[in-house]
């Protein structure tokens, strides 16, 4: 760029030189012409005055041959005084005289009738000629008048010659003054120029030197400027177009970070993918979903990040139609989910240029969907079961068996087992929709642990007695807790009810706590049937129930363990459930301590 900026400044030196040497050249062209012109028609018009002054000294009876003497003396004397060559010629064109030869020697020049000048003058007019003289072996001027007689005939010549060499050693010294003031003035141009170069040459740079940053980004950067002209203007919308552009990039880059924390907040899975296919960009959801990260997604083509041929297809089918997609996916890999998938292509030009592919996981939606579905067919078919048991037993009533005292209150105890079954579902149904309610307000107190299992067990006694259980109570008497001492109470009540209930006879129930980082676990303990392993997950479960005919034989409802669940969470404890089929299970809930 600094080379640039040296031709720059180099091609504008070169210019100034070269208009003083154009415009120099053609003033001392013409300025040379003119002066060689003038020259020599001054020198020939004072010649043609001497030679008139010369004219005038000479008598028509000396121009003849014999008296050449009075001749050879005037011109001998006039010709260095006027710094001339004098020729005096008769009228035939016969040498009489001439300053720069002896007599003899005029007496043995040729005859001068025919040189031009001579013959012009002999005619009568001033005759003027350049010519080489073959005598001096130089250019000569000669210039010649007539010598008149008394009655105006033409008696002789009389002739001037001048070396033109005198001429051009004028017009050499004054040819060299024109050089040596060129040369100065191509001297001084060039120092002007330097200095003028270097005035325009600097705010260019400082311009270049901005650009430069302007273009690597850094828009801080401002263009000093101090002058009013064009190069001043320049700089100022220089400056404004970066400030300008500094404020719209921060505008974008702010725009771009919302959108980015957008991106990255969003529950939904965004893809971005090009008119080829390929990754331009993903949100964090979708690496979660798909175990994979941006750096590793973006650029490479969407089947080799994500081996899924049914999204790949509906990418396919936006990119091909330009459509909007919407449809429902079950996943395999890789998890076990269920997406909504919104695809819309992306339009440049009217063309689509790529498309935007929004993933929502549905998986939770659908598993909400469904267990309210089974809720609702499970607690029909929990009311139905009593419901027609009862309405059974009334009409076996009704149509006679009322009358059958053997019989009739067997019906009627029946009929009251069933009300009761009915109650429980109704109670537990209750407390079920009260506790995931949320409105919920626990009455927390300090009670002793101990204590409350003391009268729970104390409830139970008759069970316990009838089964022949062993009842442990492990809990340190001046254990207290923390919480709703009602609804805890339900808790250890369900958990030592089934305890109880699914245990084998002379079975052993045992409770105790542990402290574990900063929570306490409070165990119930039986040696009963256990759980299946398939079956633990689910055991927290509304209505799940591993045998459901035991579990309503023994008066079970199914909710228990999920009223249990919902009791423990609300106190922000945890339940849980070790099991091994046949050897028993212990169920556990935390609270914190
Ligand atoms: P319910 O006891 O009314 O049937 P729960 O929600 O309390 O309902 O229990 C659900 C199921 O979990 C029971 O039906 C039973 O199959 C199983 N279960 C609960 N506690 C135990 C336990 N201590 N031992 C074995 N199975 C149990």
């Amino acid at each position: 760029m600094k080379i640039k900026s040296y031709n720059f400044r180099f091609n504008l030196i070169i210019s100034y030189l070269l208009i003083v040497l154009v415009s120099f050249g053609t003033i001392s062209f013409f300025l040379d012409r003119n002066l060689e012109e003038n020259l020599l028609k001054d020198i020939k018009s004072s010649l043609v005055n001497q030679a008139y002054l010369i004219e005038n000294q000479i008598l028509p009876e000396n121009l003849r041959k014999e008296n050449t003497a009075y001749l050879d003396s005037l011109v001998k004397i006039l010709g260095p005084k006027i710094q001339c060559r004098i020729t005096l010629v008769n009228h035939q064109g016969d040498v009489l005289a001439d300053s720069q030869e002896t007599r003899e020697e005029v007496l043995e020049m040729e005859n001068h009738a025919n040189r031009s000048e001579i013959r012009s003058a002999l005619f009568g007019k001033t005759g003027e000629e350049i010519r080489y003289s073959s005598t001096l072996k130089i250019n000569m001027l000669y210039i010649a008048l007539p010598v008149k007689g008394a009655g105006d005939e033409i008696i002789g010549a009389v002739r001037l010659s001048l070396p033109l060499a005198s001429i051009q050693k004028m017009l050499l010294s004054v040819r060299k003054t024109v050089f040596l003031s060129f040369l100065l003035a191509l001297g001084l141009a060039f120092v002007l120029s330097l200095v003028l170069t270097n005035r325009i040459a600097r705010p260019i740079n400082r311009i270049i030197h901005a650009s430069r940053k302007f273009s690597q980004g850094d828009f801080s950067h401002k263009i000093f400027s101090d002058s009013k002209d064009e190069i001043g203007e320049l700089a100022d919308t220089l400056n404004a177009m970066a400030q300008n552009l500094e404020d719209k990039i921060k505008e974008v880059e702010i725009k771009n970070q919302h959108l980015v924390a957008i991106l990255e907040c969003m529950v939904e899975g965004i893809i971005v993918v090009d008119k080829t296919s390929r990754i331009i960009s993903v949100n964090p959801t979708v690496g979660k979903i798909f175990n994979v990260t941006k750096q590793e997604a973006q650029g490479k083509l969407f089947l080799e990040v994500i081996r899924n041929t049914d999204i790949r297809d509906i990418i396919s089918s936006v990119l091909e139609n330009g459509q909007f997609i919407s449809r429902e996916l079950s996943l395999l890999w890789p998890v076990q989910r269920i997406f909504s998938i919104d695809a819309s292509a992306i339009f440049e030009d009217n063309t689509v240029n790529g498309c935007l592919l929004v993933i929502h996981d549905i998986t939770e939606i659908r598993r909400l969907e469904t267990m309210r579905r089974d809720f609702v067919a499970n607690v029909s078919h929990e009311l139905k079961t009593p419901l027609t048991s009862i309405k059974g037993f009334v009409e076996t009533l009704l149509e006679g068996a009322l009358d059958d005292k053997e019989n009739n209150r067997v019906f009627l105890k029946i009929i009251q087992d069933h009300t009761e079954r009915l109650d429980n579902l109704v109670n537990d149904l209750l407390s079920l929709s009260h506790l995931e309610s949320r409105t919920i307000v626990l009455q927390k107190s300090d009670f002793k642990l101990r204590q409350q299992v003391e009268e729970i067990i104390l409830g139970f006694k008759s069970q316990i007695q009838k089964n022949s259980i062993e009842i442990r109570d492990d809990l340190p008497a001046g254990l207290s807790v923390r919480g709703d001492k009602n609804r805890l109470g339900q808790v250890l009540t369900n958990l030592i009810d089934n305890a109880i209930k699914f245990n084998k006879e002379k079975g052993s129930i045992r409770i105790y706590v542990q402290e574990i980082s900063g929570m306490i676990k409070i165990t119930v303990e039986d040696s009963g049937a256990g759980i299946p392993e398939k079956d633990i997950p689910r055991i927290f479960e509304r209505f799940y129930r591993v045998d459901k005919a035991r579990s309503r034989e023994l008066g079970g409802t199914g909710l228990g363990l999920s009223i249990v669940k919902h009791i423990v969470e609300l106190h922000g404890g945890e339940v849980g459930v070790e099991s091994a089929e046949g050897l028993g299970s212990k169920f556990f809930f935390t609270l914190p301590a």
